[in-house]
């Protein structure tokens, strides 16, 4: 039998990492089966849906890199695959049902729902439907719905006995039939389907053979397979993966720090580190082995090495992965990586000149190690491509220092400046070495008021280095506005 999965999100709000570890771990488990994987947008609920959630789902994964085989913009042999363009197929279904004696017409209006509802919790009772029109004969009904009277169809869940279905991960789950929603709906008044009816009727059109999907979805389980047996279709394999939680052990939520990825993705994450460490949220390889690029989760990915225990989401563990990934990174690369978030702080245009692209390039080996995420950059590398940000006097002179004594260091250093870009950095060294011996002072006396000067701050990537990006021109007018600063009277 060949792997047919799909992920099947409500376009309702952004990505997060719950939904995006269950398509990445849909997504896996099909091409490592040599299976198909499916994207099936689940938008049947007119009042939640928002079209941003849509591009979103779209950009997350464009950006993941993670391709469907058949969904929107591809399209396939089951489609469509929005379940607001199925809406008939879901009527015939739910008429089936009503025909078959498997599922009835409700007549009971909001009011009457609602008094019910009240009246139970009033009265301390477990809410739920009552089944009033479950008994309503059939003729009755057809003649009611004839005559023009809005309707829902429900499902008849069997008052005795239980359901039970197997689990890939957890085993067996059963539960008594009195303790499922008694007669849910399937479809709406307005003809639209509940989750659960579109849902099994998808899968079961779109041929799928495997179900992956949130431990959330588990009380729905029993359900679906009523449905299933209503409709005499055999069930998929069910396995629901194990939750993700905060390091509190509460579910994974916005208290716990960002969840939806394009918070992440603005924050500088790499792909690459969000896919290997998500995809170790609930299954490993083997004990050691945490490095993981999509092509070897393509090869390696299999349900026999999921964990049944709740995963914990490390902020600090992902940070880990990301500084690892872009170590990883060769220079053009790592440029690339840059360039949205330089344009982002205004610091290159859009597109870049060739001359940022340039400098960009250059700076990235200074900034590579020092880089958390890829939002890390502009901070460092501002003065690359603008002027300095405003210094004080006092930052120019180090402890027990003169404003004098500087002004004179900063005049010989740019005298330096002159054959810098001609000599290497250890030549370099050795000049700013034999200057300091020369002035009776220290290295650093010479070099952090330099480096202030020149980057507008005591701390900046390696010296020398930027300032060879940098230029002379650009150098030296900075060493200038420096002694400015220090000749001025205060
Ligand atoms: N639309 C549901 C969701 O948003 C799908 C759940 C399922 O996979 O059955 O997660």
């Amino acid at each position: 039998m060949s792997v047919r999965v799909r992920y099947a999100p409500s376009p309702t709000g952004l990505q997060h990492i719950g939904g995006v570890r269950t398509a990445l771990f849909n997504y896996f488990f099909a091409r490592a089966m040599g299976g198909v994987f499916i994207l099936r947008i689940e938008d049947t609920d007119q009042e939640r849906y928002d079209p941003r959630a849509l591009q979103d789902i779209y950009d997350t994964y464009d950006w993941l890199g993670i391709s469907w085989d058949e969904g929107p913009r591809v399209g396939g042999p089951r489609g469509p695959y929005f379940q607001s363009q199925r809406t008939e197929l879901y009527r015939e279904y739910a008429q089936k049902l009503v025909d078959s004696g498997e599922g009835y017409h409700c007549f009971c209006t909001a009011e009457r729902l609602e008094s019910l509802r009240s009246g139970q919790e009033a009265r301390g009772e477990g809410q739920g439907y009552d089944r009033l029109c479950r008994g309503i004969p059939p003729e009755e009904a057809r003649a009611r719905k004839a005559a023009g009277e809005k309707s829902v169809v429900r499902l008849k869940v069997p008052l005795e006995g239980s359901t039970s279905f197997h689990d890939r991960l957890i085993g067996d789950i059963e539960r008594a039939n009195r303790d499922i929603n008694p007669d849910p709906v399937l479809l709406k008044s307005d003809g639209f389907p509940t989750y659960h009816l579109a849902n099994v009727v998808d899968d079961h059109f779109m041929g799928i053979t495997h179900i992956l999907r949130a431990q959330e979805w588990i009380p729905s389980g029993p359900l679906h397979i009523l449905l299933y047996r209503a409709f005499g279709w055999t069930p998929p394999e069910y396995c629901h993966l194990p939750m993700v939680m905060g390091e509190d052990g509460k579910k994974l939520s916005k208290r716990h720090g960002s969840t939806s990825l394009v918070e992440f993705r603005d924050q500088g994450y790499l792909p690459e580190a969000i896919i290997n460490y998500v995809s170790l949220l609930g299954w490993s390889y083997d004990d050691t082995r945490q490095m993981f690029s999509r092509a070897d989760l393509e090869r390696l990915f299999s349900l026999d090495r999921l964990n049944k225990a709740a995963a914990v989401f490390d902020y600090k563990k992902l940070e880990w992965f990301n500084g690892v990934y872009i170590r990883e990174k060769p220079d053009a690369a790592l440029k690339d990586e840059l360039l949205p978030f330089m344009r982002r702080a205004g610091l290159v245009e859009d597109p870049a000149t060739p001359e940022q692209e340039a400098v960009l390039l250059a700076a990235a080996p200074l900034v590579r190690e020092r880089l958390r995420f890829l939002g890390d950059a502009p901070e460092l590398l501002r003065f690359l491509f603008r002027d300095p940000p405003p210094y004080s006097r006092e930052e120019l002179l180090p402890k027990k220092t003169e404003p004098e004594e500087i002004l004179r260091y900063l005049g010989e250093i740019r005298s330096l400046m002159e054959g810098f870009f001609h000599r290497s950095d250890p030549e370099n060294e050795e000049e700013f070495r034999l200057l300091a011996e020369r002035l009776h002072t220290r290295l650093g006396s010479l070099l952090m008021p330099l480096r202030v000067a020149v980057t507008g701050s005591k701390v900046s990537p390696p010296l020398f280095e930027s300032i060879r990006i940098l230029g002379k021109e650009k150098t030296v007018a900075r060493l200038v506005a420096a002694m400015e600063m220090l000749a001025a009277r205060e």
